[in-house]
């Protein structure tokens, strides 16, 4: 079995989705196969907006429900009645609960981030009834799952964590029966063990492929978006990057945590536990190979990308001060005072600030060169700073060592596209780095990339 992922911008639109149904057809010939969508691009966006400003009356939020509503509705167009009119039915219902839901939240609940996890959730759950209903007018069978029902998480509203030994449990319950029409699962959501709706935080709905892959022992996971797979750099940053044919799930996990969005940081762990190997595809060019992630098999080191965390805060912090650290995304430690430097991600920077007394901060960002064993070789970290030095680029902090795979180095967010472009070009289309030999025996060929534009 295989587990098909489908990113927002693979669902934004008719044509979109009708080529996505395409795939999965393709798929079902030679096997079963469990599909999970993200909400349609953009959606999520909206709704987290709804979820802020529902206030007073809401003449705003409930023009704003109808548009989402309408949109749903729109792509549904011309499709054969049965399938249409189920989905149709699907699409109102589940309006008229984020109606009734923001409603709710216009009256500042108690509850407000389990409310605010439902109005979160809309998005996959009118996605997937899009993609079910085309996947029927193409003739094959389909059935929509909602991820509340088979993955158990924790009651973290905003970023459940999920457990999955209950979510096995549950998933061979639902998927053992008899019933083979292909499941169209929401990504991104889950339930408590009260049942009540949770999200797995933003871009989470590749981590619901991952989990599913996981406890159904998937043969793969294919992620399918907007870009030629992994690439050397974000393409919004970085004009000169390609795609990466391969790469170890240890390379994968260190680029998604350092900031590269095209995978959830969560994603690559529990596949990798289990050697389940992942493919990450262009749903706009599905002729391309993109990158297949699996396990390390090659002997010598090079760098294979190289990573934007963009939104960085970095504190100098005084002895005592370190515990009421949350998430560090790099630290150091090298002065006769005992003075550390941290760098957290700026989203939980606020609530540090509160807590510590005194004490410098910057606006910083995180470029991390990913590649396995790079930190031990000396050549990667010289030639990214001699490589900066030359531009002018002061490095605030440098971090090696922590993992064998990366190499982080700390800038001045004003310096982060700069300092993102000259370490790639220096050590990603500098011929004289060592190559590397990779299990793949296709040679690496260069794809270019294709960023959809919408
Ligand atoms: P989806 O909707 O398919 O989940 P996302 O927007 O979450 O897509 O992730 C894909 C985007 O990730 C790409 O369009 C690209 O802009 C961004 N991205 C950032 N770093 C990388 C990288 N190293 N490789 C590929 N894409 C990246
Ligand atoms: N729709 C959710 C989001 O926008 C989950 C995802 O796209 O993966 O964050
Ligand atoms: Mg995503």
């Amino acid at each position: 079995m295989k587990v098909l992922k489908f990113g927002g911008t693979s669902l934004a639109g008719r044509q979109r989705i009708e080529a996505a149904a395409r795939l999965v057809l393709e798929k079902v010939k030679n096997g079963r196969v469990t599909v999970v969508a993200s909400a349609v691009a953009g959606t999520t966006n909206r709704l987290v907006a709804m979820a802020r400003t529902s206030k007073g009356s809401g003449a705003d939020w409930k023009k704003e429900a109808r548009a989402i509503e309408c949109q749903h509705l729109e792509i549904l167009e011309g499709l054969a009645a049965p399938a249409r009119q189920a989905a149709e039915r699907s699409i109102r219902a589940v309006v008229g609960g984020l109606e009734n839901d923001l409603q709710i939240l216009a009256t500042d609940p108690a509850d407000r981030l389990e409310v605010a996890d439902r109005v979160l959730a809309v998005g996959e759950r009118l996605s997937v009834q899009l993609l079910a209903a085309v996947l029927q007018s193409l003739g094959c069978a389909s059935r929509t799952v909602d991820a509340a029902d088979i993955v158990v998480t924790d009651s973290s509203f905003g970023g459940a964590k999920v457990n999955f030994e209950q979510t096995r449990r549950k998933c061979q319950r639902v998927f053992a029966g008899r019933n083979t029409a292909t499941p169209v699962v929401t990504g991104f959501i889950g339930a408590d063990t009260h049942g009540r709706t949770t999200t797995l935080g933003r871009g989470g709905s590749d981590l619901s492929a991952a989990v599913l892959g996981a406890v159904l022992d998937a043969e793969r996971v294919e992620i399918w978006t907007d870009v030629d797979g992994v690439l050397t750099a974000p393409p919004q940053l970085v004009p000169s990057v390609s795609s990466i044919p391969w790469l170890s799930y240890e390379e994968a996990a260190e680029l998604s945590f350092f900031g590269a969005k095209v995978l959830h940081p969560q994603t690559v762990r529990p596949l990798a536990e289990r050697g389940i190997p992942i493919r990450v595809r262009n749903t706009l060019e599905p002729a391309r190979r993109g990158t297949e992630i699996a396990a390390h098999s090659g002997t010598r080191s090079r760098v294979v990308a190289v990573s934007a965390f963009e939104d960085v805060t970095a504190f100098r912090l005084r002895d005592g001060f370190l515990a009421e650290v949350g998430e560090v995304l790099m630290s150091c430690c090298a002065s006769a005072d005992g003075t550390t430097l941290v760098a957290v991600p700026s989203s939980g920077a606020e609530t540090l600030i509160g807590r510590i007394q005194g004490g410098e901060q910057f606006a910083a960002s995180i470029v991390t060169l990913v590649g396995h064993d790079i930190a031990r070789q000396p050549w990667v970290a010289g030639r990214a700073l001699e490589s900066l030095a030359r531009r002018g680029i002061t490095v605030r902090s440098f971090a090696a060592g922590a993992s064998p795979h990366a190499v982080a180095l700390l800038v001045d967010r004003g310096d982060l596209e700069n300092a993102l472009c000259t370490v790639h070009d220096a050590l990603m289309l500098d011929r004289e780095t060592p190559a590397v030999s990779r299990r793949d025996p296709e040679p690496a060929k260069k794809e270019v990339r294709h960023v959809s534009a919408a």
